[in-house]
């Protein structure tokens, strides 16, 4: 048995290594011999396999290696960019809305500099975060008044511990809903100290289930949009105009948690039974509550908007504070909204603009992507086809999982069965390109590409083709 750990130098003696001295003089000293010795550790486990003679010198190039290949991993970060060819506008597993030009102008600019997040510039007296967006979601929706925190989450547990704490909340059992990501309503009811009271069926609930049930422990009347499920068939629900008729006949609040948030819907995409907020505004919800990372295209936030008392008496709420956002989320959403006032929605904003996209105009992309694949790949030798498909895209973030966007994407199809590695190895390439696969290719919806992406996926398809390629070429040698 030879014994190889005697041959590893100690870490003083690795670290006067060119190589190591060279990381030294570009990072930290504690990082580098931690990766040092994580280096030399995993080390002594390859040496321990082998029952040969390594040499010093032979230890000392792997080591300095591995070092280098860790420090190169660990300091890139472990958020990526991804390409994103699902055809899924919204991703919750990427990142949901890619934000607009201006809105990552605006970022720049107030995270570059110091701001008036907390100032009143006229007065020159200390001001509040919230007035920031305020005026911009009152004109936009129609509301008295409106706030922002962390999420859509965090805006209906604010509204329902602000409006209903220790008093009784009523839903209808429809609209119990779980949206992925472990957002319960019963869940989120109980952590807010108010109690759910379930009234109706799951496929039918009628107006006098809501007012049968109130009583004196009643403090809210609550209504969940549906988004990302459809009851169909023998149902019933109440229109939030009649449950708010009930509401003031019964002076009680009425919330609705709007999920995604409609502020502007393109005349060709087809979600037309879909409420805006405006028109939930107008129906007299008293709180409407969405997210600003939907359909609205904006940052991840919550918005809430309703009557000035009930936003009022969130703002003083202690919970505020622990939901509050930051500058930056506060810039981009602000960018993001004048989009909606500057009036070109679905030319500025990304998400709007996949929304809005016609089959037309993504077929003319699906075929200058197969002709760009074709040029570049078309000699590769386990390529087999490259086509032009029919797609159906998703809207996606959890909403409307049951509508299809009619698309158009590019199929590749392979000799052997490479679809898998192919896939996986898309996935670790920086930017990572993620796909939709199928039974027999690997599909590319173009109604999710950003500009230039078509050339850069390419590019990567071609990387990982010829590596592939020359793996099984290496293969056959051995
Ligand atoms: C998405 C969604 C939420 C959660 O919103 P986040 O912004 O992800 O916290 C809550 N309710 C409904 C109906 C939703 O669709």
């Amino acid at each position: 048995m030879v014994n190889n750990l005697k041959n590893i130098p100690s870490v003083d003696e690795l670290l006067t290594e060119q190589s190591l001295q060279e990381q030294l003089s570009h990072y930290n000293r504690d990082f580098v011999v931690d990766v040092l010795r994580e280096a030399v550790e995993a080390m002594r486990t390859r040496l321990k396999a082998v029952d040969t003679e390594v040499t010093r010198a032979h230890i000392i190039k792997w080591v300095c290696q591995d070092v280098e290949q860790r420090v190169q991993v660990l300091t890139r970060g472990t958020l990526k960019r991804v390409i994103n060819g699902t055809g899924v506008i919204l991703h919750t597993n990427l990142g949901r809305a890619p934000l607009s030009q201006t809105a990552l102008n605006y970022l720049h600019q107030m995270g570059s500099f110091y701001n008036n997040l907390e100032l009143d510039l006229e007065k020159g007296e200390r001001g509040s975060r919230y007035v920031h967006v305020e005026e911009l979601l009152c004109r936009l929706t129609g509301a008295e008044a409106a706030l922002v925190v962390n999420n859509n989450a965090a805006a209906v547990l604010l509204g329902l511990n602000t409006l209903a704490n220790n008093q009784e909340v009523i839903v209808s059992r429809g609209q119990l809903v779980e949206i992925g990501g472990a957002f319960r309503i019963p869940e989120v009811m109980k952590l807010s100290g108010a109690r759910l009271i379930e009234v109706g069926t799951t496929n039918k609930t009628y107006l006098r289930d809501y007012a049968e049930a109130i009583s004196e422990d009643t403090g809210l009347l609550f209504a969940a949009h549906t988004s990302n499920y459809k009851i169909e068939g023998f149902t019933a629900e109440v229109a939030l105009s009649d449950l708010v008729k009930l509401g003031q006949e019964t002076n009680l609040p009425v919330m609705q948690d709007l999920g995604s948030g409609i502020l502007f819907k393109p005349s060709s995409c087809g979600l037309d039974e879909e409420p805006t907020v405006q028109q939930s505004v107008a129906a007299g919800a008293d709180v409407i509550t969405f997210s600003g990372d939907k359909l609205l295209g904006g940052p991840q936030s919550g918005i809430i908007v309703g009557r000035k008392p009930y936003i009022e008496a969130m703002k003083k709420n202690q919970l505020t504070r622990a939901l509050r956002v930051d500058k930056l989320t506060i810039a981009a959403l602000e960018a993001t909204l004048i989009e909606y006032l500057a009036g070109f929605p679905e030319k500025n904003l990304p998400i709007i603009r996949m929304l809005n996209m016609s089959p037309a105009e993504l077929q003319l992309q699906a075929e200058q992507l197969e002709d760009i694949l074709t040029a570049e790949l078309g000699t590769l030798a386990f390529l087999d086809s490259i086509r032009v498909v029919e797609v159906d895209d998703m809207v996606g973030g959890g909403a409307y999982p049951t509508y299809r966007l009619p698309g158009y994407g590019v199929e590749i199809r392979f000799k052997e069965r490479k679809l898998e590695a192919v896939a996986a190895c898309l996935r670790r390439q920086d930017p990572a390109v993620l796909t939709r696969k199928q039974e027999d290719g690997l599909l590319i919806s173009v109604r999710t590409l950003l500009d230039g992406e078509a050339t850069l996926l390419t590019q990567k398809i071609f990387q990982v083709l010829q590596d592939l390629e020359a793996d099984d070429q290496k293969g056959e040698q051995h």
